[in-house]
């Protein structure tokens, strides 16, 4: 008798692990990402581990949506998407769970990450101006972009955008609510026109002279540089760049990143997957994907315009921190009348 029960033992613990093992060679990644590079990331991953990758991309609100609803049948491991506000959300909705991964914490500067979720790439939030209109001295902090000098110049996205408000949550953080809101009364008292259109219309907008200034993310300029439409040559010779904060805080810094979902049935392959996306190779190809930069410090970006926008001094605000304040900045825009 003791030793059919073992065997059985024996039996089922050889289907355990075999099931186990099974689960492990599939990843479902839920992306919000719908780059070409893309591609070679994950045949990369499925190249190196062996385990396929099934892939649901769609809107980040439509994923969000989704993944709640499936609840604790929810097949997702992945949740990949841009922008700290959107990470935020997702942690917010509870869906993530947390990662334990020393090769994580050490390839990902602190501030990059979280308990439950990690950039994998940084974008910046910088100045343009017109170089007809206005001169860079006065528009090197974002700090400027409210003085009463630029009245009728200011052109920017709408205040209930992700970007402004992760951008309001860094100057709240750094400057306190009062001066982050006489801040916002002040830029608005400066539009040019009410906010309408995403980044690279206002960066247009600059460049036809209809604004004298904006604030854009960084890739939207990388973007037009790589351009070879004659009209965005001829855009990015009308307008100045400025890396704003240089002598203060650093640029405003945002992020694409990810995370493993509180349910996910392949944590092993989860783990093992936001741990290549960290690596030399995958770096480059998730940072290029939308000319960003890698997060990892010994990963130099192999991106001609990321090369030309320079070398900057960046926040070391935790993008956790970006996340959380949103909802407070979204209150100081609505006062301050930054429709
Ligand atoms: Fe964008």
């Amino acid at each position: 008798m003791k030793s059919v029960k073992l065997s059985t033992i024996a039996l089922l613990y050889v289907c355990a692990s075999g099931a186990v093992h099974a689960q492990e060679k599939v990843l479902n990644l839920y992306s919000a990402r719908h780059y070409q590079t893309d591609e070679a990331l994950y045949s990369d991953f499925t190249k190196q581990t062996g385990i396929k990758i099934n892939r649901i991309e769609a809107g980040e609100n439509e994923l969000l949506e989704r993944i709640k609803n499936e609840g604790a049948n929810s097949p997702a491991d992945v949740f990949l998407t841009v922008d700290a506000a959107r990470l935020a959300k997702a942690d917010e909705l509870n869906l993530f769970g947390k990662v334990n991964s020393k090769l994580l914490e050490a390839r990902i500067p602190a501030h990059l990450r979280t308990e439950e979720w990690i950039a994998f790439s940084t974008r910046a939030r910088l100045i343009v101006y017109n170089k007809q209109a206005v001169a860079p001295a006065d528009v090197q902090n974002y700090e400027d972009l409210a003085n009463p000098k630029l009245a009728g110049k200011v052109c920017v996205r709408s205040g209930s955008h992700p970007y402004n408000l992760s951008l309001g949550a860094s100057l709240l953080d750094r400057l306190g609510e009062n001066k982050t809101e006489a801040w916002a009364k002040g830029l608005v008292a400066n539009f040019a026109r009410a906010p309408k259109g995403g980044d690279t219309d206002q960066i247009k907008s600059v460049a036809a002279g209809e604004c004298g200034v904006a604030i854009a993310n960084s890739y939207y300029l990388a973007r037009m540089l790589r351009s070879t439409k004659p009209e965005d040559k001829k855009v990015m010779e009308s307008i100045g760049v400025v890396w704003p904060n240089q002598k203060t805080s650093g640029a405003h810094i945002n992020v694409s990143g990810g995370g493993m979902l509180r349910h996910a049935p392949n944590k092993l392959a989860a783990v093992k997957f936001l741990e290549y996306l960290a690596s030399d190779q995958a770096q480059v190809y998730f940072a290029d994907g939308n000319n960003e930069w890698p997060v990892v410090a010994t990963v130099k970006p192999q991106n001609p315009a990321l090369e030309a926008l320079g070398k900057y001094k960046a926040e070391t605000i935790n993008v956790g921190t970006l996340g959380k304040l949103q909802a407070r900045v979204q209150k100081i825009y609505d006062r301050a009348g930054w429709k």
